[in-house]
C-alpha cells in the first residue's frame, strides 16, 4: 500500500516534555543532525500510522518566536521555510499561562496545529482540572491530554493529527485581538502590501499571505512582527521591492502606538497575548486548591530562601565536583592505560621512523589526551543532566541571578560557564539558551577563564612537584577561584565597556520539581557528550598532528647532521624556535624559552604543555612518566628545579598563566562557529593573552618586590 506523506514539527517550551513524547512516536527510528550554518540540533524521525508516513521533526525548545536566540530563529524558519503540515505544540500543563505565549505566536502564523497538554499528571495532582473541549473551542484548534512519561495519548494526538490533515485548517475568528491601536496599525500595514497571494505556507483556502521569491509569510503576522520590531524580519523586508515605504510605515506606527498607549508596541503586544491566555484559562481551567502547599512549593521555600539559598546551591556544585572526581579518577587511569598499552602495540608493530612518531606521539597522545578526560566530563553532564531535569538548575539560576546581574549579566549565564568546568566546548554551545545576543556573547567571551578538566593535569603536576601535599588542596582551589573572579571582573569591564546596555530582566519559568527518568538523563548526558567528542575530537586530532610538526622538524641541523639529544632536537626544531623567539616577552613575568614552547604547545590542547615540559626537561624515565605518578613528579621536580631553577612561586606563575591564556583549538573553533566570524575567536585570544601577562606580571614582579624566593 502506497502510504500516503505527511511532515508534523514538534514545538514547544523547554522542559514541555517534547523530546519525551518525540521518542514516544518514532521509536528508534531517529537522526540527528545540524541545522545548516548555526550549531542548532536537528533532530528527526519517522513513523506509520492509519495510511500515513509521517515524518517528526523536533524543533529547539523555545519559550518564544521572536528573534532574540538561534533556537528561536531556527524553530520559526523551519516552520516558515519547510512548511511541515502540521505543527504539534506540546505545552506543559502545571504551567500553562506561561506555556500558551507560544502556542498564540504560532497560531498567528495561520498553520493547521495540534496542541498536547502533557504532564497531565503532574497537573492534576497539583488538583487542577481542564475541560479540554472548550480549551479547544476557545483556542480555536483541537487539544490533547497526554503524559509523555506513560506513553498516555499518544494515540489520540496521531488521530487528531490526522483528523485536521484531513480536514485542513479550520478558521475560526479566533485570535489575540490587540488593543484597538494595536489592530489599526496592523491594517495599516497590511495594506501596504501587495495583493495577498494564497500560496504561502500549507493554509486554507482564502487565507492571506504575501509572497515574494524569499519570503512568504502570513500577512498579519508581518505586520505583528514589524510592530514587534524583530530585527531578522526587518532585515528581510529590507531586501523586498516595497520594503523601504513598509519600514518607514511600520515606524511610523510603532511611534503612534507609543504616543497614544504610553508603553512601547512590543510590550502592548505582549499584553494583548497574555490577556487572551488568561482569558482563556480562566474559563477552561479550575483549580481544586488543595488545602496543602505543593510540594514544589515547599522545596522552594528552602532552595530559593534569600539567607540558604546561595550555600545550598555552593554545597551542590562542591558535591557535584567531588563526585565527579573521586568517582572519575580510577576509570581515566584504566583510560590511559589503555592508550598506554595502544601506544606501545602500535609502537612495536611499526618501524622506528617518522610515521611511528607521527601515529605514537602526535595521534594517539593527542588524541587520547583528550578521551582521557572523558569519565570525568561524562560524569559531569550527568550530574548537570539529573540537576537540570529535576527543575533544580533553573532555580540555580535564579539564586544566582543576583550575584550576575552585579556583573551586567544574567542568571541563566551560571550554567554554562559551571560546564565551563568541564570542558568549555560544549559551554560555548550552553550559552545558546541565553536570549540576549550581548549576554550571550560576554558568556562566552568569559567562560574560558572557568578552569576546565584540561588544566587540571598541568596543576596536578606542578603542584605535586613544588608544594607540599598539606597546601595542594588549598593552592588548587585558589586557582578555581582566581578564574572564576577573572570571569566574573571581565564580564564587568566588557559589559560597561565592550557591549553595554541592559542585561534581560529575570523571566525564566521555575518548572515544578520532578524525578526525570533515567533514560532522559542518559540522553541528554550522552548528546552532550558526542559534541564534545566528536567537535574536541577532530580538532584536537589536526592540532595535535600539527604541534608534532612542529616539534619534530627540521630533523636535522643546517649542515644536515643529526642532532646529538633530543633536547638538542627541540631546541631546534621550529616550536623551539619560536619558543626563544618569545623569550623577551615571558622573562618579565619569569619564563624562560622552554616554558615559552610548552605553553605554545598548550594553544592546541591544554594537556600538551605537561607533555612537552617533559621533552624539554628530558625526563629520561619515560616510562615513569605514563605509569607511577609518583615517580613522575619526583622525576619532573628535580628536572625542573635543577634545570630551570622553578621554585614554588613561579611554578604557581606557570599555572596561573596556563589557567588564563588561549583556550584551546576546539574551543577557538566552536566560538568562531557560534559567532560566525573570525572577530570574537580572535578577540577572545588576544584578550586572555594579555589579561595572563597582565596577571602574571603584578604577581610575578610584586612577589620580587616582597622578596619571595623566585
Ligand atoms: P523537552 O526539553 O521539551 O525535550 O523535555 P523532555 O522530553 O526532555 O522532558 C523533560 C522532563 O519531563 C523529563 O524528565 C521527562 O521525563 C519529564 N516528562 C515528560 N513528560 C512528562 C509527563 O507527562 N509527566 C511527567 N510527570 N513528567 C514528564
Ligand atoms: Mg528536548
Amino acid at each position: 500500500m502506497d502510504r500516503k506523506k505527511l511532515t508534523i514539527a514538534l514545538t514547544g517550551n523547554p522542559n514541555s516534555g517534547k523530546t519525551t513524547i518525540f521518542n514516544n512516536l518514532t521509536g528508534a527510528c531517529q537522526h540527528v543532525g545540524n541545522y545548516p550554518g548555526v550549531t542548532v540540533e536537528r533532530k528527526e524521525g519517522r513513523l506509520k500510522f492509519k495510511d500515513y508516513e509521517i515524518k517528526v521533526i523536533d524543533l529547539p525548545g523555545t519559550y518564544s518566536l521572536t528573534a532574540y536566540s538561534p533556537d528561536e530563529v531556527v524553530a520559526r524558519n523551519v516552520i516558515i521555510e519547510e512548511k511541515p503540515n502540521l505543527v504539534v505544540n506540546i505545552v506543559d500543563g502545571t504551567n500553562l499561562e506561561r506555556n500558551l505565549y507560544l502556542t498564540m505566536q504560532l497560531k498567528e502564523l495561520d498553520i493547521p496545529m495540534v496542541l498536547a497538554v502533557n504532564m497531565a499528571d503532574m497537573a492534576e495532582a497539583n488538583g487542577q482540572r481542564i475541560d479540554y473541549p472548550l480549551l479547544a473551542e476557545l483556542l480555536g484548534m483541537p487539544v490533547v491530554r497526554t503524559i509523555g512519561t506513560r506513553n498516555e495519548g499518544t494515540d489520540e494526538l496521531l488521530t487528531k493529527v490526522i483528523d485536521v490533515t484531513e480536514k485542513g485548517l479550520v478558521r475560526t475568528n479566533k485570535q489575540v485581538n490587540y488593543a484597538v491601536e494595536v489592530e489599526d496599525a496592523i491594517s495599516r500595514l497590511k495594506g501596504f502590501l501587495p495583493e495577498a497571494k494564497g500560496n504561502g505556507i500549507q493554509m486554507a483556502a482564502g487565507a492571506e499571505s504575501i509572497s515574494t521569491s524569499d519570503i512568504n509569510y502570513p500577512a498579519r503576522w508581518l505586520a505583528i512582527k514589524l510592530l514587534e520590531a524583530d530585527s531578522e524580519i526587518i532585515k528581510k523586508v529590507k531586501t523586498m521591492p516595497y520594503g523601504g515605504p513598509l519600514l518607514k510605515e511600520a515606524a511610523l506606527c510603532r511611534e503612534d502606538i507609543r504616543g497614544k498607549l504610553g508603553e512601547d508596541s512590543e510590550l502592548a503586544i505582549v499584553d494583548g497575548r497574555y490577556a487572551y491566555i488568561r482569558g482563556a484559562t480562566r474559563e477552561a481551567i479550575s483549580i481544586n486548591k488543595i488545602d496543602r502547599v505543593s510540594l514544589t512549593e515547599k522545596i522552594d521555600c528552602v532552595l530559593l530562601n534569600r539567607v540558604l539559598g546561595i550555600p545550598i546551591f555552593l554545597g551542590t556544585m562542591w558535591l557535584l565536583f567531588q563526585l565527579t572526581f573521586t568517582l572519575g579518577a580510577p576509570i581515566m587511569e584504566w583510560i590511559e592505560a589503555g592508550f598506554g598499552v595502544l601506544g606501545e602495540w602500535v609502537g612495536a608493530n611499526l618501524n622506528d621512523g617518522l610515521l611511528k612518531s607521527l601515529v605514537v606521539d602526535g595521534m594517539i597522545g593527542g588524541v587520547g589526551g583528550v578521551i582521557v578526560f572523558m569519565p570525568n566530563i561524562l560524569l559531569l553532564f550527568l550530574g548537570i543532566a539529573f540537576l537540570e531535569g529535576t527543575g533544580y538548575m533553573a532555580r540555580a539560576a535564579f539564586v544566582m541571578d543576583e550575584v550576575m546581574h552585579k556583573v551586567g549579566l544574567h542568571g541563566k549565564s551560571f550554567v554554562p560557564m559551571l560546564i565551563g568546568f568541564g570542558c568549555t566546548v560544549p559551554a560555548v554551545m550552553a550559552t545558546r539558551t541565553l536570549e540576549n545576543p550581548k549576554d550571550r556573547l560576554v558568556t562566552m567571551l568569559v567562560t574560558p577563564l572557568m578552569s576546565c578538566g584540561a588544566r587540571l593535569p598541568i596543576y596536578t603536576l606542578l603542584i605535586g612537584a613544588f608544594f607540599a601535599p598539606q597546601v595542594a588542596g588549598n593552592i588548587l582551589f585558589s586557582l578555581y577561584l582566581i578564574g572564576i573572579i577573572l570571569a566574573l571582573i571581565m564580564a564587568k569591564v566588557f559589559r560597561t565597556w565592550l557591549l553595554p546596555g541592559e542585561s534581560e530582566p529575570f523571566v525564566m519559568e521555575l518548572p515544578s520539581y520532578r524525578l526525570p527518568t533515567i533514560k532522559a538523563i542518559l540522553l541528554h548526558m550522552w548528546e552532550r557528550t558526542w559534541l564534545y567528542l566528536k567537535k574536541a575530537g577532530t580538532i584536537i586530532l589536526a592540532a595535535s598532528i600539527v604541534m608534532w610538526a612542529l616539534f619534530t622538524f627540521p630533523m636535522v641541523d643546517q649542515y644536515g647532521n643529526e642532532f646529538s639529544s633530543s633536547e638538542q632536537q627541540v631546541e631546534q626544531s621550529y616550536a623551539g624556535r619560536i619558543g626563544h623567539a618569545i623569550e623577551p616577552v615571558l622573562s618579565p613575568i619569569g619564563f624562560d624559552w622552554k616554558t615559552g614552547t610548552a605553553l605554545m604547545a598548550g594553544l592546541a590542547a591544554k594537556e600538551i604543555v605537561v607533555a612537552t615540559m617533559g621533552t624539554l626537561y628530558s625526563i629520561e624515565d619515560e616510562e615513569a612518566l605514563e605509569e607511577k605518578e609518583t615517580a613522575t613528579v619526583k622525576t619532573f621536580a628535580e628536572r625542573a628545579r635543577e634545570q630551570s631553577g622553578y621554585t614554588p612561586f613561579t611554578a604557581y606563575i606557570l599555572m596561573l598563566f596556563c589557567l588564563i591564556y588561549v583556550p584551546c583549538l576546539a574551543t577557538i573553533a566552536v566560538i568562531k562557529r557560534e559567532t560566525n566570524g573570525w572577530k570574537w575567536p580572535l578577540f577572545t585570544i588576544g584578550y586572555t593573552v594579555l589579561l595572563a601577562w597582565v596577571v602574571c606580571f603584578i604577581v610575578y614582579q610584586g612577589g620580587v618586590l616582597l622578596g619571595f624566593q623566585v
